[in-house]
């Protein structure tokens, strides 16, 4: 899939900070990457850091947040294609809520009709995360062979942490991982290390990836 850049990017250089470049209308991250933090300032870059989506208010800098219109939950990838600036409030209020869930939430008038609909929104959401797995970024998904993608560092036991844990049980539970890995246009491993290192573990041969096309490691 091909990620959101500044428009004005395609025939020039644009420097975001001192980790990234677009250049020739490719994202360049310079290794070592942090990618959930280089996918935040693009965001902030592109789509400002003033304006709530959600309520429309604007707000001094520091208090806006980014929210993942498709949730982390439920595989939302950290790209700018996924993330709107959201107020705190606004944010806090939509946790782990598919759009048009929230949508329907901020519709109700009382906390008891409130309150209901988010214990009957706790149900729904096993049951999609059981039967429906990834459904909700199935467009940009694609398989691919664990033996295919590139790490540079080795996977040793120091990472079988808290994180690893979560994915265990997760997966013990929906049988499906919960998040996609994320990989760059030559397969390069920017997201997902810890689910990479479960997978090789557990035997498990192909695993769901979004490769960025326009994005490139550079060391
Ligand atoms: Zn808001």
């Amino acid at each position: 899939m091909i990620i959101d850049l500044p428009q004005n990017s395609q025939n020039e250089v644009v420097l975001i900070n001192n980790s990234m470049k677009i250049e020739n209308g490719i994202l360049k991250l310079y290794f070592p990457i942090n990618f959930q933090e280089n996918m935040y300032e693009l965001t902030y870059f592109m789509k400002g850091k003033e304006k709530c989506f959600y309520c429309s208010r604007t707000f001094p800098k520091d208090k806006i947040t980014l929210d993942h219109l498709v949730p982390q939950d439920f595989g939302g990838p950290t790209i700018p294609n996924n993330l709107l600036p959201a107020c705190k409030r606004c944010n806090s209020e939509k946790t782990n809520m598919l759009k048009p869930f929230y949508d329907r939430y901020l519709s109700l008038s009382t906390n008891g009709e409130k309150s209901q609909f988010l214990s009957d929104f706790q149900q729904i959401s096993r049951f999609l995360h059981r039967w429906y797995g990834l459904v909700f970024i199935q467009d940009w998904l694609e398989e691919k062979e664990i033996e295919n993608i590139i790490v540079n560092i080795s996977l040793d036991s120091s990472y079988r942490g808290k994180k690893y844990k979560k994915i265990k049980e997760y997966y013990k539970q929906y049988g499906h991982l919960q998040k996609p890995l994320i990989l760059d246009r030559r397969n390069f491993l920017l997201d997902g290390f810890t689910a990479l290192m479960f997978a090789k573990d557990n035997g498990i041969k192909k695993v769901p990836v979004i490769v960025l096309e326009n994005v490139e490691v550079i060391f």
